[in-house]
């Protein structure tokens, strides 16, 4: 097994209307993952992309009078921008409706045939439109879906089921000897109660009277896929599985990671790891389940009037500022609260008097002391050093690797204070005043090469922060992040008499 690769896939956002700051926010989680596996030297693959049928699809583009392709294609353009304007570094953008995908994933299904896991019954049950799924008695509130505050149709028809029953002990002996198969323990507790309580088959198709707006069943042209069943196996048919051409599949699969936000996690935990032993393909080694996010203290509802575009929040102000709130404010195993109030306070505490000042303060002391180079170090602070590389850059990394990009980035801040609590103990204008040129020198190669490694610490977060503070001290972004980092995180990187570059403002005041 390749043990230097890492595949990281986010869950594809339901395109049948524009994004919301929850699909932001799950690419984010992933952007950063991958980012930070990068940087740790990996051959990170990251997939996302659009899922793009189902009733709800077909029936948004009708209220929009527009044919379903186009509708599709025009939304589905819509998340790749916002992929792009939030700096998500997405290899691949597969969209269920494109043949790559539709072949595959008619292969795979042929391949659950083979098991013996798809038969044809009929049935009556009740169907949520809202989830594409179909709910139990208990699974109502008031004979409401929960999620959708809709009472289910009710619906009739002849469908294939796939044999779920048939994964209960598997899955059981999963649970028990992965716990990290599901991540975090919040999610893992809530998909295990699920597990306990016993699996059913579950219908994974759709008669064409109903729905056309599929993709079809192999053999059979009166029935079309089950979205979800069409849609997970994306994971697998964006690396070309069932293809000519499956050497991204042989290369990346099993996933390292499936971020997924925690509404979908069931069909993640539970049916995908199914659907796969049934194929006989290896399992992805985790899902990783995220919160949601409120906004002042609500849940976000197109009726309260509280949606947030995440395109107008990366318009409005720099994508890194957007980036930090959201990673410093959403801890990975709980809901997180969005306020305009909120993301100021953080703009001005955080980044424009934080990481912003601490910044122009170094480099135009550098200017101004040094002569704009990188000062020769006299006496080394082990004091300063210590803290960073046994306190700092340990929760760091640990933190990171545990998507608790939250904490990381507490102790990157802890690390911002400890810099500028220094900057006024010594008082580096009162000492050049003095005549202290040692001194002086002594402190701003400290913390020249302190804000070196912040710079590295922030850059799976705010990308565009952390090169522009490489800029300014001199240092090729392109060339640093080619470093493994454990290269990058050694003291003394920095090279003594470079050129450091004209001072600027990060992150201006809002
Ligand atoms: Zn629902």
């Amino acid at each position: 097994m390749n043990t230097d690769k890492f595949y990281i896939t986010a869950a594809l956002p339901y395109a049948n209307e524009n994004p919301h700051i929850g699909h932001a926010i799950l690419f984010l989680y992933t952007d950063v993952m991958a980012r930070y596996q990068r940087m740790l030297g990996k051959d990170v693959y990251f997939v996302t992309g659009t899922d793009e049928h189902g009733q709800k699809m077909f029936r948004s583009a009708k209220e929009h009078g527009l044919p379903v392709e186009d509708y599709c294609s025009e939304k589905s353009a819509v998340f790749q921008n916002l992929a792009d304007q939030w700096n998500i570094t997405n290899d691949d953008f597969i969209r269920t409706t494109e043949n790559r995908h539709i072949e595959a994933a008619q292969k795979f299904w042929l391949a659950a045939v083979e098991s013996g896991d798809i038969y044809k019954k009929k049935y009556t049950g009740l169907y949520c439109v809202g989830c594409e799924a179909y709910k139990t008695e208990k699974d109502l509130v008031g004979g409401k879906c929960p999620d959708h505050q809709k009472e289910p149709e009710v619906l009739e028809e002849e469908n294939y089921f796939f044999r779920l029953s048939k994964y209960q002990e598997p899955l059981e002996l999963l649970y028990e000897q992965q716990p990290e198969f599901v991540y975090p323990q919040n999610r893992y507790n809530e998909m295990h109660n699920i597990l306990k309580n016993g699996l059913e088959d579950i219908s994974v198709s759709r008669s064409t009277d109903k729905l056309t707006w599929g993709v079809p069943v192999p053999n059979d042209p009166t029935q079309v896929m089950y979205v979800w069943f069409d849609a997970l196996t994306n994971y697998i048919t964006a690396l070309g599985y069932g293809s000519t051409n499956d050497t991204l599949f042989n290369k990346y699969w099993p996933a390292d990671a499936h971020v997924v936000g925690k509404e979908i996690n069931r069909f993640h935990s539970l049916l995908w790891p199914a659907m796969l032993m049934s194929a006989g393909l290896e399992l992805p080694k985790m899902i990783a389940a995220h919160g949601w996010i409120t906004i002042d203290g609500q849940k976000m509802s197109k009726s309260v009037g509280n949606v947030i575009d995440p395109l107008k929040m990366s318009s409005d102000y720099p994508i890194d500022a957007v980036r930090y709130f959201f990673m410093r404010e959403l801890p990975f195993d709980s809901d997180g609260d969005y306020s305009e109030d909120k993301f100021i306070a953080r703009y001005n505490g955080d980044l424009a008097n934080g990481i912003g000042n601490l910044t122009n303060r170094i480099v135009v002391m550098i200017e101004k002391y040094c002569a704009g180079t990188v000062p020769e170090v006299k006496n080394i602070d082990h004091e300063m050093i210590d803290y960073l590389k046994e306190k700092i850059w340990p929760a760091y990394e640990e933190n990171m690797a545990k998507f608790r990009f939250d904490k990381a980035l507490e102790s990157v801040w802890a690390f911002i204070t400890h810099c500028d609590q220094k900057i006024s103990d010594v008082q580096p204008w009162a000492m050049a005043k003095d005549g202290k040129t040692d001194e002086v020198n002594d402190l701003l190669y400290h913390l020249a090469e302190s804000l070196r490694q912040i710079a590295v610490m922030i850059w799976p977060i705010m990308p565009e922060a952390a090169e522009r503070i490489l800029g300014q001290l001199g240092v090729d972004a392109g060339e640093e992040f080619a470093k493994p980092l454990s290269t990058l995180k050694n003291w003394v990187e920095l090279t003594v008499g470079k050129k450091i570059s004209e001072p600027e403002i990060l992150f201006p005041r809002l």
